[in-house]
């Protein structure tokens, strides 16, 4: 990647204004466009979906599939440099495109990111220099890799190789048989089986590498998942254990220089017991994006996940972030719409709008929603972030939140 700075507001040698593209239109795409239009950039989406929440709000949309030759060569001709919002763009979209433009992050390391068995090897790889491992398991791509996989991998979870999110593409097994027929119900697709941990509670790390090896990390995040989606984030000291926490940062910073990365990482992590009992991690999977868990960064630092995205794009200095306040951020999924202050309404009705004007009555709530047209049950329509002075008020207004909305309690 060129180390030369894409500076916003100025032109380009054609005489266009400076304009950074992105792979994936949705919310992710749609933050980095808001971060990016806010330093004064033009910006382009490539996503085929005319109603996709960061389309909607770019100067270009260029409405094609990702691998269509003609789109990627729009996106091309409009921009100094491209990144990417989701980890399952083509990588040899992300080829093309590196061949002409800066990337970043490149088609390599998403490619691993994309790719289980791909992303753990690169874990295990990792590990005498990162310090942490991931979960025990083991490649199913064949009757004979089913046969060989080891008991004490049961109970486990099998996740396919590809294309899983929001716990899709898994299932939990805990007898050989069950194990084998998870595989065929998934399409004997190549998947890991991963032994199921007694998890204590998991974090992530987001960390900023710009193209000159420069980088920088935010501070951990405690994430509390439901139903196999991310429910809320706790980021405030004592959120996760100082030593853990301290160890999980030090990791993905390896992981990042490993993989050469330029861009935003998150790296995600359980926290386990050890054969000792004392609390330790586990390295469970890496975004090569920004991360639903740190959008706390938005209003609780003084650089946003997605403001490091567009300076790392485009070369830009990357001071360290500093978080000025303790944060709590809740998912708003659809169910809010359907379920207002936890009372189910029925099928026939309209969803109906969550009560906005009560929460934002209470100081520190930062509503960010992300522009989708129809609320449906476990689609991500936006979140809230909370901010206070202090921990014990953050998480009282979370509360507060909380019983508003009828979610479950802190
Ligand atoms: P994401 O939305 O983060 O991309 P995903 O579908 O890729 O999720 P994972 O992060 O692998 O899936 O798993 C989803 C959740 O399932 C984890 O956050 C954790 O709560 C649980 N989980 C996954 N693997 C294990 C394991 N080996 N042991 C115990 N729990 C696990
Ligand atoms: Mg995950």
């Amino acid at each position: 990647m060129s180390l030369k700075p894409i500076l916003p507001g100025s032109t380009s040698a054609t005489g266009q204004q400076m304009t950074l593209g992105v792979m994936g239109g949705g919310q992710l795409g749609r933050m980095f466009v808001q971060a990016a239009q806010a330093m004064g950039y033009f910006t382009a989406v490539l996503d085929p979906d005319p109603a996709s929440p960061a389309g909607l709000i770019s100067h270009f949309h260029i409405q094609t599939p990702f691998d269509d030759e003609q789109g990627l060569a729009q996106l091309m001709q409009r921009c100094e440099a491209i990144t990417t919002e989701f980890e399952n763009v083509p990588a040899p979209a992300l080829v093309t495109l590196g061949a002409h433009r800066p990337v970043a992050p490149s088609a390599v390391c998403v490619a691993v990111a994309q790719d289980r068995v791909l992303e753990k090897a690169r874990f295990v790889k990792c590990a005498p220099v990162s310090g942490v491992s991931p979960a025990p398991h083991a490649v199913v791509d064949s009757v004979d890799s089913l046969a060989a996989v080891p008991d004490d991998l049961l109970p486990g979870i099998l996740k396919t190789a590809r294309l899983g999110y929001d716990g899709k593409g898994q299932v939990r097994v805990s007898t050989r048989e069950a194990l084998a027929q998870a595989w065929a119900d998934l399409g004997r697709v190549t998947c890991v089986i991963e032994k199921l941990l007694p998890l204590q509670a998991e974090c992530s790390v987001i960390v900023a590498r710009g193209a000159n090896g420069q980088r920088v990390s935010f501070p951990v995040q405690a994430n509390t998942h439901r139903d196999g989606i991310l429910a809320l984030t706790e980021a405030y000291e004592g959120a996760v254990p100082p030593a853990l926490a301290e160890r999980a940062v030090a990791s993905t910073l390896a992981i990042a220089d490993e993989l050469n990365y330029v861009g935003v990482l998150c790296v995600e992590y359980f926290i386990v017991k050890n054969s000792a009992g004392e609390p330790d991690l586990v390295v469970n999977e890496m975004a090569p994006r920004p991360h639903n868990s740190g959008h706390y960064t938005q209003n609780a630092c003084d650089l946003s996940q997605f403001e490091a995205q567009v300076r790392t794009l485009a070369g830009l200095p990357l001071p360290t972030p500093r978080q000025h306040s303790p944060a709590i951020m809740i998912n708003l999924l659809g169910d809010l719409w359907f379920e207002p202050n936890g009372v189910r309404s029925q099928q026939s009705e309209r969803p109906v709008s969550p009560p906005w004007d009560q929460v934002l009555a209470l100081p520190g709530t930062h509503l960010h929603q992300y522009g989708k047209l129809s609320p449906r049950p476990g689609r991500k329509m936006g979140h809230l972030n909370i901010t206070a002075p202090n921990v014990e008020q953050v998480r009282a207004t979370a509360r507060q939140v909380l019983a508003l909305l009828g979610l479950p309690a802190l």
